[in-house]
């Protein structure tokens, strides 16, 4: 079972702390906490090591103020095209003095992680498969039905904000998906159909429910691109929800699909975006 996150969700923050004390021109720096990545910290900022490029600056700010010391605080926050990002904020406190410096300094150096390179180029490729299809929702179609799950795993890991495992080539039973936002995870299986005017039958329903009832887990979600699921696949569901024999079960047809995958992506935050609300 391979198992990827398409999230960047994941980030380190390391931090610097120091002193600055004495005369002007060769002040004494005492450091109280020194970075766990130095060479990270100490690097070129807003460079992706990814791809080996200057990284575009997204969010730039500073303050400053004079309560009895001078105050300054900035950020400046990159990312790159892969999806990396860096944000470095500085926050330091400065004695007004005639001769001499006396100041303290605070960083933090804040950057996204990632599996490996090979998920980099993964979702790299989801990206610019989702802004194709939200061109044109009819590729839903055509794709290879690998690239549906990934677009699959794309929307749920956003509509639900939390992992969502990629079961992968397996076909474990009719899983694709697992949505992990509790203990246990909702199943979720993905179908491409390659007619619109498909419909999905029932056997494909009862199938996927099996299968989530040989796992004792009552949660699941049908995805198809087909224009509708049929009168007795809903039919199924519905009665089973009326016996409380499913927790939460939903279907998604291609309308239903494509709307959401328009709706979380217009949602959808970028990771960094935390950081600038403090400064708000
Ligand atoms: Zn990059």
């Amino acid at each position: 079972m391979s198992k990827t996150n398409l999230s960047y969700s994941k980030y380190v923050v390391d931090k610097y702390e120091y002193d600055l004390k004495g005369d002007v021109k060769t002040p004494n720096k005492k450091e109280y906490l020194l970075p766990h990545d130095y060479k990270v910290f100490f690097k070129e900022k807003g460079f992706c090591p990814f791809c080996n490029e200057r990284m575009q600056t997204v969010y730039q700010n500073y303050k400053s103020d004079t309560i009895g010391v001078d105050l300054f605080e900035s950020i400046d926050i990159w990312e790159c095209d892969c999806g990396f990002w860096e944000a470095f904020s500085r926050f330091s406190e400065e004695k007004d003095l005639i001769y001499g410096v006396d100041s303290k300094h605070w960083e933090k150096l804040y950057y996204s992680i990632i599996a490996s390179v090979e998920d980099l180029k993964k979702e790299k490729a989801v990206k610019q498969l989702v802004s194709e299809i939200l061109k044109d929702s009819t590729l839903l179609y055509e794709i290879n039905p690998t690239r549906l799950e990934e677009i699959a795993q794309y929307v749920f890991s956003s509509y639900f904000n939390c992992e969502v495992e990629h079961v992968g080539q397996s076909h474990d039973g009719g899983v694709d998906l697992l949505i992990i936002n509790s203990d246990k995870p909702i199943l979720v299986q993905v179908k491409r159909r390659e007619k619109a005017s498909s419909v999905e039958s029932v056997s494909t329903v009862r199938d996927f429910l099996g299968a989530m009832y040989i796992r004792n887990n009552y949660k699941g979600i049908i995805v198809s691109t087909a224009k509708s699921f049929s009168k007795p696949s809903e039919k199924i569901v519905n009665d089973l929800k009326n016996e409380n024999r499913l927790e939460y079960f939903e279907m998604f047809d291609f309308s239903r699909f494509s709307s959401t995958l328009n709706l979380v992506n217009l949602s959808r935050k970028k990771n960094w975006e935390f950081l600038v609300e403090t400064w708000k």
